[in-house]
């Protein structure tokens, strides 16, 4: 409750609240019971570029037209009277500076009441939304939702909070030299998403990755340089574009479209700005964080999964199987006599064997089946769904793939190997450690019967 009537109340002299209500970080405007401007703060004119003496006297229509612009007089109305019936209200409004610029603010409206507790008239609150903005996009950036949660919030803050018409956010595919639009309010799906792309150097994004600056377009439907379908979807109405950066690497685009054709103030300008390096930031975040899950999960020789992935799949394969009740496989594979390789042919082509060999096991397996490497010379493969029989039927084929390949064909080398397979089923094992134990048992059977061949464990 604010109280501007404080004659009985010593410290709270008229002149003495009028310079506290200078001191506040918010604009000011104060009505009086018969909706006339009687009070703008400093703030006021900051926020908005004009003075006090330019509104006090006006009735609350006429600042409201004035400051505003086209707006519905019932809603403000409505506002008004709701306010002078004790109630707080707070909306956000697109306010016009006296430059012409828009300026996007908070508005709430509090009574304020004399000292026989009647209402005496209502104080306006107007608030700049650019720091609540950039606090909610810092919070998304930093949260551990998904970059494509990130985006869609962001996007959805952005415009709501800087009353824009839409903003997109485009990714850059540095192979195609192509971005890819991956976010932007104004399309729902993803099929209409994918519509659109532009080339590195074509269009107004397409310059921003080429120039790295923001690039205004005036009029995106009088725009030559955008295709037809793009012009008429905007209509009139101005677009600025900013590059995505962070680190100097370039990761994309951001648009921010107006809802009119218009200048974007230097306060807008600056906001789009942050807001672009944290979106930059979330985008880098996102793609080190996948870049790291795939080193941790990835063999560096091979690029199979590696052993520890290998045990979480495995693990995670038991519970499905148990769950649906359905069989698997394991494999455990072994290279035959490959000391006695790396002996005459040195490490360095044992290692291209072992990247041909993943190669050939991958080629011998179904889509569904997962291919690690176990450790040194030994590969482990899952098979879900699968029978003893297609199990076996699978493991010959690659034994026999393996047989047949020349490795290491473009050096002195070139030869052939072979490979030991020994086979584990679920639910004849119970377990991962059971399944894991019984195959390298198999395995070993295979080795002490020759080698080049394959054993299926059996209890
Ligand atoms: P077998 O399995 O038929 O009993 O004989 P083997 O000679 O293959 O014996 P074992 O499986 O014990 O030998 C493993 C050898 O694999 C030892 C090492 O020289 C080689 N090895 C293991 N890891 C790597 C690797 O990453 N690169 C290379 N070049 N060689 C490796
Ligand atoms: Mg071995
Ligand atoms: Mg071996």
């Amino acid at each position: 409750m604010v109280s501007l009537s404080c004659e009985d109340n010593i410290p709270l002299r008229p002149d003495l609240m009028i310079s506290l209500l200078q001191t506040v970080t918010v604009g000011l405007i104060v009505l009086d019971i018969d909706g006339n401007v009687i009070f703008a703060n400093k703030q006021f004119e900051d926020l908005l570029g004009y003075s006090a003496d330019d509104i006090i006297g006006l009735s609350h229509m006429r600042a409201v037209s004035i400051l505003v612009g086209k707006t519905s007089y019932d809603e403000i109305k409505e506002n008004l009277q709701k306010t002078f019936h004790g109630e707080k209200i707070a909306k956000k409004r697109k306010f016009t500076h006296k430059n012409g610029q828009i300026v996007p603010l908070e508005v709430q409206s509090y009574p304020f009441f004399d000292k026989d507790n009647k209402i005496a008239g209502s104080l306006l609150i107007l608030r700049d939304l650019h720091g609540d903005l950039m606090a909610e996009i810092t919070n998304l950036v930093n949260s551990t939702l998904s970059l494509k949660e990130v985006l869609d919030n962001t996007v959805k803050a952005v415009v709501e909070n800087l009353g824009l018409e839409s903003t997109a956010v485009f990714l850059l595919n540095e192979e195609k030299k192509e971005l890819d639009l991956i976010c932007c309010n104004a399309f729902k799906t993803e099929e209409d998403l994918a519509k659109v792309k532009w080339k590195v150097g074509e269009g107004p994004p397409g310059k921003i990755v080429q120039t790295r600056a923001p690039v205004y377009v005036r009029n995106l439907r009088t725009c030559l340089d955008l295709p037809e379908f793009v012009r008429q979807f905007h209509g009139d109405k101005s677009s600025v574009g900013f590059p995505l950066i962070c680190k100097d690497e370039l990761l994309g685009v951001i648009a921010f479209d107006a809802d009119t054709v218009r200048d974007f103030s230097d306060k807008e300008m600056l906001s789009f700005k942050n807001i672009a390096s944290q979106v930059a930031l979330a985008i880098y975040n996102a793609r080190l964080f996948s870049k790291l899950e795939y080193l941790s999960n990835t063999d560096g020789l091979t690029g199979l999964f590696n052993h520890r992935r290998f045990q979480e799949l495995l693990k995670e394969h038991v519970s499905h199987a148990q769950k649906d009740q359905c069989s698997f496989g394991i494999l455990m594979l072994d290279v035959d006599y490959f000391k006695s390789f790396n002996d005459r042919f040195g490490h360095l082509l044992g290692d291209q064997l072992l990247q041909e060999l993943a190669e050939v096991i991958i080629k011998n397996v179904r889509s569904c089946d997962i291919v690690a490497r176990y450790g040194g010379e030994e590969f482990a493969v899952i098979l879900p769904n699968c029978t003893k029989e297609v199990a076996v039927t699978i493991a010959q084929r690659i034994r026999m793939a393996v047989e047949e390949s020349n490795f290491c064909s473009n050096t002195k080398a070139a030869g052939k190997i072979t490979v030991s397979i020994g086979a584990a089923m679920y639910p004849d094992e119970k377990n991962k450690r059971e399944l894991l134990l019984k195959a390298d048992k198999a395995l070993y059977l295979a080795k002490e019967l020759g080698r080049n061949r394959i054993e299926v464990y059996a209890g």
